[in-house]
């Protein structure tokens, strides 16, 4: 029945003369997701997206694009030629359907795109309304405008004419590559996948890296990662992960440094790498999962501390949020079942088992100037390894 989807957009509507370049994209992204599952016909009618599909296809196909960035909703359409006696028809079809999933109540939405015909919108409502009222003939159905179980939307277009009802969310946002490229430090946990999917979500293309303390932490640990931007890969494309082994710079920490600060200060390590890195792959900002107050190196002066050793801004999305939303948003992304799977992160290692909550700036410099920080980051880069990860 359906043969067509409506891919509904939000924000990039207001773009101004920006409009186009943003459609332009919204519709590469879309095609882009939809090559796992084969090549599609993805075309812009009047300031609106839609896909060719099937019967076969189309659940499936929705899946997909409403996982795309800049996506408000997707609704499955039946479009046919431009004659109202046949927007009747269709509106009685996909009416029954609905009723042969249960609903009892409905209301008829008409849209007049051509301008031209006889009949106002509202007119269409209650005509198509009359019409399948009397077709179904079922005393159980009946018209609801104010809280119907289902809106049947009839559209007499200037090119054709389109019948849907239900709209699959999606999530909204800014289509992927309208703003530029961010570095994130993706962690096992919770947070961070959050976070990264957060601020992709506004249009920017990311690159990550993690930091593990090989052999001291497993492959296991790596694997989970490499897992974790598997699935952000769904949403940000194929992402480029860098891998960065941190022990070297752990144990030089616990070899000259005080013990309650050994988590900031590793921190700051980790800041630093991520930016030198970003410099390289031409991001502009990082991202971390941090959140004010969530461990003791995310007190304000915790955050103060690893803030200093950076010049790039850093992005945190969730800073002021709770964990039970990060956790929902996690479970909502699919990243949560993967990011509660027990492995150690390097954070673990040398943890202190007092870690300072209120660091102070001076205090922490000074504890740094011990180390041969230069040195350790470039030898820790250079033997990193980027991996590509896609699904
Ligand atoms: P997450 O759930 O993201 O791991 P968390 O609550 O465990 O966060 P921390 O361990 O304090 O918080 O880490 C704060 C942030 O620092 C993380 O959100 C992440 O962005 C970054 N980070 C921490 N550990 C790593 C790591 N091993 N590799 C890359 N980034 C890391
Ligand atoms: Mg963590």
């Amino acid at each position: 029945m359906y043969n067509v989807l409506i891919a509904k957009y939000g924000e990039i509507g207001v773009k101004g003369k920006n409009r186009y370049i943003f459609e332009n994209k919204l519709i590469k992204n879309i095609r882009t997701m939809l090559k796992s599952i084969g090549e599609f016909n993805v075309y812009k009618e009047y300031g609106r997206i839609y896909i060719d599909v099937d019967d076969t296809n189309y659940k499936q196909v929705i899946e997909e694009v409403r996982k795309v960035f800049g996506i408000v909703g997707v609704s499955a359409a039946v479009k046919r030629e431009k004659d109202y006696d046949i927007l009747k028809e269709t509106a009685l079809y996909v009416l029954k359907h609905k009723i042969d999933e249960g609903k009892k109540s409905f209301k008829i939405a008409s849209k007049r795109g051509d301008k031209s015909f006889k009949m106002t919108s509202q007119e269409m409502s209650i005509d198509i309304g009359g019409y399948v009222l009397k077709n179904i003939n079922n005393p159980e159905v009946k018209v609801d405008v104010k809280n119907p179980d289902v809106v049947i939307t009839c559209e007499y277009r200037n090119e054709h004419t389109l019948v849907y009802s239900d709209s699959v969310a999606g999530f909204g946002g800014l289509p992927l590559g309208t703003n530029g490229k961010a570095m994130t430090l993706l962690s096992g946990g919770i947070d961070s996948p959050v976070a990264t999917w957060m601020v992709a979500k506004r249009g920017v293309d990311v690159e990550a890296v993690h930091f593990h303390s090989y052999p001291f932490t497993n492959m296991r640990s790596q694997e989970k990662v490499k897992e974790l931007a598997k699935i952000l890969s769904k949403y940000c494309g194929p992402i480029k992960l860098h891998m960065v082994n941190i022990l070297d710079i752990q144990k030089e920490i616990a070899q000259k440094c005080n013990d309650e600060e050994t988590t900031i200060l590793s921190r700051r390590f980790m800041m630093r790498i991520a930016e030198k890195i970003g410099e390289s792959r031409y991001c502009d900002a990082l991202i971390t999962g941090e959140s004010i107050g969530q461990v003791a190196s995310q007190t304000m002066q915790g955050i103060v501390c690893t803030n200093d050793s950076v010049k790039m801004p850093v992005f945190r999305p969730l800073i002021a949020e709770d964990k039970i939303d990060i956790i929902k948003t996690a479970e909502k992304i699919g990243t949560y079942e993967t990011s509660i799977i027990p492995e150690t992160d390097c954070c673990a290692l040398f943890s202190p088992k007092k870690p300072v909550t209120k660091p102070r700036l001076e205090k922490i410099e000074k504890s740094e100037s011990k180390l041969d920080v230069d040195a350790l980051i470039e030898k820790a880069i250079e033997e990193s390894v980027m991996e590509v990860i896609s699904y």
